[in-house]
Order: structure tokens, then C-alpha cells, then sequence
């Protein structure tokens, strides 16, 4: 790799559906290539949050819209933003194309920053970062994202029904693919994970693997700089 390119940041897009473990993935990744880290469903759920906590109908487009040109980081703090209620409220603001593009330009900002980022969401590789240096499709089988999060939330004391979950994993999978803007979809230029038979483990030093095997030089300058 060059020395122009080796000055470029280094940009890591982790796209997936709900509960395949983007999330943990790309936070570890950042951890360990020493690059900040933007959740970007954060962007979403926040604004559903908002809208519902205010009394809007989620599916009012312009509604929706204005929030997102107003968004304040402080926005994402609200601990009831990692909650199921809010994912299902995100999806729904979600196929707003105004909120959509109202979104676009603070998510490059942060990507375009050196020393680089990594972004999770459902759009970064094929969409907001379309030239990231490594993208990865991180994905599970339906039934197996419903084991997780149903275990998940059981575990925090919550009496849930395996097969709701289920039911409610498809239909936000068909709700995130079918949309007209900026569907759910592997970039054609994308590595998939398959996370369905890896524990967290095995799925984080795939995810490292394919870093370094993708950006090369640049992700090991990253990872010594940091150690
Ligand atoms: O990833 P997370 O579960 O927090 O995302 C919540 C919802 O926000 C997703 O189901 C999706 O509809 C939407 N989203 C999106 N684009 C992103 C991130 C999230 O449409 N980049």
C-alpha cells in the first residue's frame, strides 16, 4: 500500500440485520484497531424515542424529518434507546427518505474523520460509506437472532415468548429489506460473517481476520499504534 493511501482513514462498515451481532462486533473492532465507533441505529431509535415520548405519529415523514435535522448528540444517551420498544420505533422512522437524508451528512462527517471510524447499521457499506476500505455483512439465521434475544432479555428478568420475538425479527427484517431507500442489502463488495455457529469469540477473530486480510497494512499500523 502507498503512502497516500496508508494517510486515508480507515473506514470499517458493519452492515446486518437485528441481533446477528454487529453491534458487540463493531464495538470490539473499534476497541482494537483504536477507532471511534458510531452505532448508528442510536440515529433512529433516537428519533422514534422523541417522537413517541412527544406524542407524534412515528410514520409522520416530515415530523420525523425536522427531528432529525435537529438531532443532538446528547440525544443518544437516553438509556431507553438499547430497548426492543425503541428498535421497533427506529425501523418504522427508518423508511423515511427525508429522515434518511437528514442523517447522511453527520454519519460521513464522523467516518471521514482521521484516523478513521467504524459505523454499524444497515446501510453504511452500500450507502454512506460506499468507499469504507473493509465492509462486512455481519448475519445469523432468523431463529437464531430470536434464541439470542430472547435469552437476552430473559436474562434481564423480562417473561418473553420465543415465537413473538420470531415473528417480530422477520417482520423487521422484511420491513428493513423492502423499503424503497437504502434497503437492507450486502454491498457487492462486502465480506459476510455468518455469526448463526460462532460464538462471540470465534465471530470477533473472523471479523479481525478479515480486517487485516481487507486493509492490510493500513489495520495493522491502526492495531500497533493503539497496543
Ligand atoms: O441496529 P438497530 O437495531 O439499533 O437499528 C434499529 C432500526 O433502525 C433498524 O431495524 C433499521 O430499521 C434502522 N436502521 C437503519 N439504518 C441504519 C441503522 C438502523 O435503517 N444505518
Amino acid at each position: 500500500m502507498d503512502a497516500e493511501a496508508g494517510r486515508k482513514p480507515l473506514v470499517i462498515a458493519i452492515d446486518g440485520p437485528a441481533a446477528a451481532g454487529k453491534g458487540t462486533i463493531a464495538a470490539r473492532l473499534a476497541e482494537h484497531f483504536g477507532l471511534p465507533h458510531l452505532d448508528t441505529g442510536l440515529l433512529y431509535r433516537a428519533i422514534g424515542r422523541i417522537m413517541a415520548d412527544r406524542g407524534f405519529d412515528v410514520d409522520n415523514e416530515e415530523i420525523a424529518a425536522a427531528i432529525a435535522e435537529n438531532l443532538d448528540p446528547d440525544d443518544l444517551r437516553d438509556p431507553r434507546l438499547r430497548g426492543h420498544e425503541a428498535g421497533e420505533l427506529a425501523s418504522r422512522v427508518a423508511v423515511h427518505r427525508n429522515v434518511r437524508a437528514a442523517l447522511v451528512r453527520f454519519q460521513r462527517e464522523f467516518a471521514g474523520r482521521p484516523p478513521g471510524a467504524v459505523l454499524d447499521g444497515r446501510d453504511i457499506g452500500t450507502v454512506i460509506c460506499p468507499d469504507a476500505t473493509v465492509k462486512i455483512f455481519v448475519t445469523a439465521s432468523a431463529e437464531e437472532r430470536a434464541r439470542r434475544r430472547t435469552d437476552e432479555l430473559r436474562a434481564k428478568g423480562r417473561d418473553i415468548d420465543y415465537s413473538r420475538i420470531l415473528a417480530e425479527i422477520r417482520s423487521r427484517d422484511e420491513r428493513d429489506s423492502s423499503r424503497a431507500t437504502a434497503p437492507l442489502k450486502a454491498a457487492e463488495d462486502a465480506a459476510t460473517l455468518d455469526t448463526s455457529e460462532l460464538d462471540r469469540e470465534a465471530a470477533f477473530a473472523e471479523a479481525v481476520a478479515i480486517v487485516l486480510r481487507v486493509a492490510g497494512q493500513a489495520a495493522q499500523t491502526a492495531a500497533v499504534r493503539r497496543a
